[in-house]
């Protein structure tokens, strides 16, 4: 990959703000660095929006209500087809953006590119199927008017690990539903938002529809958004502990919210799974992001008799893998966003080690430029290690192992998080008392990633409120009206 592309391409991507359809700085002309978590390098300075930012685009936002609510439903789809088509063709500059700004390998953001533009896709075909429902009440007495209303404008967070899909994850439901919103990109990958932005203006997006604000100021700018009364609704997807914070300050609006937060993925394996298709299963859910997913397989139970050929499989593939720059051919790892994420590895893997647990493979953080750490695996980790409580968000494999089915079931649910659980097992009954038993809002059964734009995606307990993508996506960003008629017989 020549250094001139990317130097190309970077300089392509707009630096400033998007409010009611014009690019401008910032209020005060603060800017930002934005690096590349492979090298330390800046590969860009963006407007550092203030709250007078976020102000003006509420008011874009607002102002744009009335005419995109009241566009024709196949208008606002075929925008979005529009954005899907052109989303394509410029894949490649998307898939490299991400890698530069987020350090995942390209591969894996090419998979982003695909997974992403299927919102578009997918909710474009939504758009004209907002439906109602017309019915007699069962007394006779009256007709009774169902129907579907656009929640009004929108404030949307997204956090780093994802920065096309978790946009377009809720960009596309919202525009369908006939909503407008502000975007607040996560500070540290802020360049695919606003590249997407150009892409939407190119394909036709009406002025103030989607309104763009980076920022070093999350709070600032949230606190000056949230207690508008003309907002509607406000779309996470973060950390628990900040979705948390900003569930209290919807409250006074009585806002709609959506909340896709942390996860500690369970990923169980019986001593009836096929194996193969295990270890398998187990490097996408682990690996896949460089481990920095919401997905992710964060705890490794696996059932005694296996352990020990599950843990030497693993192992073996493990220490085969390449660590490199995201955009270097035949990487499987690349950096993790930044050393704070490299340090919290760290010192989960040595908590681990302090208590018993042994290190089979990696285990350490990489020295020289970027922020780097070895994929690890780490087996026989005691019940209380920190590993098995937080969200690891990088490339450690930690493995427990575990005697019968009620002990997978008490260690799979044993933490505040219900994001998603893997099973491997071969006996169709086993698997289906483990979908009633894992408390978790998704499931992999035999399979190691579940993430789909036609399936509803979401947590159960901290892991959040509401779903994304699917028949259900749509439904974040409209209301309901019941209207009632008399009966036009009496
Ligand atoms: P984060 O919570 O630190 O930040 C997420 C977003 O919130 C960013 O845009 C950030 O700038 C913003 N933010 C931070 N503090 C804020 C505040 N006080 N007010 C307003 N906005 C604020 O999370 P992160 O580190 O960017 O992302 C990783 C987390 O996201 C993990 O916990 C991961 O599990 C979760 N995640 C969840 C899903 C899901 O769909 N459930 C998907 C991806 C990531």
């Amino acid at each position: 990959m020549s250094n001139e592309r990317e130097q190309q391409l970077l300089a392509g991507v707009p630096g400033d703000l998007f409010v009611g359809g014009n690019w401008r700085s910032a209020h005060g002309g603060g800017t930002f660095e934005v690096r590349n978590p492979a090298t330390g390098a800046v590969i860009k300075q963006v407007a550092d929006a203030t709250g007078e930012d976020a102000k003006a685009a509420m008011d874009a936002a607002v102002e744009a209500f009335p005419s995109w609510s009241a566009t024709p439903a196949r208008e606002r789809s075929e925008l979005l087809r529009r954005a899907f088509g052109r989303l394509q063709e410029r894949a490649e500059d998307f898939a490299l953006l991400m890698t530069l700004e987020m350090g995942k390998p390209l591969a894996e953001s090419r998979g982003e590119v695909t997974y992403g533009g299927e919102f578009l896709r997918w909710f474009a075909e939504e758009a004209p199927r907002i439906q109602g429902r017309y019915g007699p009440t069962p007394e006779g007495t009256g007709q009774m008017i169902v129907s579907q209303h656009p929640v009004g404008p929108c404030y949307l967070i997204t956090p780093w690990n994802f920065p096309l899909a978790m946009a377009t994850r809720k960009i596309a439901p919202a525009l369908a539903a006939g909503c407008t919103v502000v975007i607040k990109p996560a500070g540290l990958t802020p360049l695919t938002t606003l590249a997407f932005a150009q892409l939407l203006e190119e394909v036709g997006l009406p002025a103030g529809v989607v309104n763009v604000l980076t920022t070093t100021s999350s709070r600032g700018v949230s606190e000056a958004i949230l207690p508008d009364e003309r907002l509607r609704k406000l779309s996470f997807t973060g950390s628990t502990p900040v979705g948390q914070a900003l569930l209290k300050q919807a409250a006074p609006g009585v806002l709609r919210t959506s909340m896709e937060l942390g996860g500690n993925a369970p990923f169980v394996i019986f001593e009836d799974a096929d194996l193969d298709k295990a270890v398998e299963g187990a490097m996408a859910a682990k690996f896949r992001n460089v481990g920095q997913a919401c997905t992710a397989a964060n705890r490794f139970i696996v059932h005694r008799s296996v352990a020990g050929e599950f843990t030497r499989r693993v192992t073996e593939k493990v220490k085969a893998m390449q660590v490199g720059r995201g955009t270097e051919d035949g990487v499987a790892i690349g950096p993790l966003i930044d050393d704070r994420a490299v340090h919290k590895a760290s010192s989960l893997v040595s908590d681990a080690l302090d208590r018993g647990a042994t290190l089979q493979a990696g285990g350490a953080a990489l020295e020289g430029e970027g922020s780097f750490y070895q994929p690890t695996v780490v087996a026989d980790v005691p019940e209380g290690s920190e590993i098995l409580r937080e969200e690891i968000f990088g490339p450690v494999l930690a493995i427990v192992p575990f005697d019968d089915e009620d002990e997978a079931v008490r260690l799979g649910n044993n933490t505040e998080y219900g994001l998603v659980s893997y099973v491997y097992t071969e006996n169709l009954s086993r698997g289906q008392r483990m979908i009633d038993r894992l408390a978790t809002g998704m499931m992999g059964l035999n399979v190691g990633v579940v993430s789909n734009a036609a399936a509803p995606f979401g947590g159960w307990k901290f892991s959040g409120i509401g779903r994304e993508g699917g028949a259900e996506g749509i439904h974040e960003y409209l209301q309901t009206k019941y209207t009632l008629t008399p009966d036009p017989y009496r």
